[in-house]
């Protein structure tokens, strides 16, 4: 996503905030009804959408598959539910929608795979439940862990998914993240201001070798947080300039099966 759509959409946000809600946890179904945008919570089986944004009789509606975990106050369907209002809330999105440039489509909750339109309205409803003010304030004279990140999304009411890649975006200090699953890697992303080295892993292939994380890799029979430990900056780099040493600190969840790795400098 380029840049000046992220300052547009996230000065959107902020100023539904500033309108609506104001503190606390985000009023979602507020900004809904002010809206006047009726949001339906059905069942729509599990192997189908998240949720919908759609145009009919002269009206847009919002559609929650509750099939897929997508209450209206669970951690996925509040995020479901701010992704579908910055669906409607984005100009350019609403519109193609209305006039039929863009087809109703369904949105997943994934980290993989995701078109622009998708990436929009992820950032719009990352801006919007964890809202810059607030969520830089929480962050504030923080260590720096896992931990920090499970007490962000506890704080916000979100996924421990979406406060680390808010953390990566506005939080107190640079980081990579990692994603992987039985040891091979899915997904990675990390501060702009992080080191700029080359990896000695890549999406599809094994952790490496030496890390933390592949040691860890084959246990999934339960949910676990490592310590955290330091490793030689060449386990996951190639360098030759920066630190000889980098944090490394593992978080794995049996429910989506996912062991979360951080990495970072002291
Ligand atoms: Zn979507």
């Amino acid at each position: 996503m380029k840049n000046h759509r992220k300052k547009k959409i996230s000065f959107l946000a902020n100023f539904v905030l500033d309108e609506i809600c104001q503190n606390g946890l985000v009023d979602l179904h507020a900004i809904a009804n002010y809206e006047e945008l009726p949001v339906h919570y059905d069942h729509y089986e599990s192997n189908t959408f998240d949720g919908m944004l759609v145009y009919y009789n002269s009206k847009f509606h919002i559609h929650i598959n509750l099939d897929k975990g997508n209450t209206s106050n669970s951690r996925r369907g509040r995020f479901t539910l701010a992704h579908e209002l910055g669906h409607y809330l984005i100009d350019e999105h609403r519109i193609a929608l209305k006039y039929g440039f863009m087809s109703a489509h369904q949105s997943k909750n994934s980290l993989l795979n995701k078109d622009l339109i998708e990436q929009e309205a992820d950032y719009f409803a990352s801006c919007l439940l964890l809202p810059e003010k607030q969520f830089r304030l929480a962050c504030a004279k923080k260590q720096f862990s896992i931990d920090l990140m499970i007490n962000l999304s506890d704080q916000f009411h979100v996924s421990l998914m979406a406060a680390i890649l808010r953390f990566i975006e506005i939080g107190s200090r640079e980081f990579m993240i990692v994603a992987s699953k039985r040891g091979i890697v899915q997904w990675f992303s990390k501060s702009t201001d992080f080191a700029k080295l080359k990896f000695r892993f890549n999406v599809g292939y094994s952790l490496p070798n030496d890390s933390i994380s592949c040691k860890y890799a084959c246990i999934v029979n339960r949910d676990f947080t490592t310590n955290i430990e330091e490793v030689d900056t060449d386990t996951w780099f190639y360098n030759s300039y920066y630190p000889l040493f980098v944090y490394e600190q593992c978080y794995y969840s049996q429910i989506n099966g996912y062991l979360i790795t951080l990495v970072w400098f002291s």
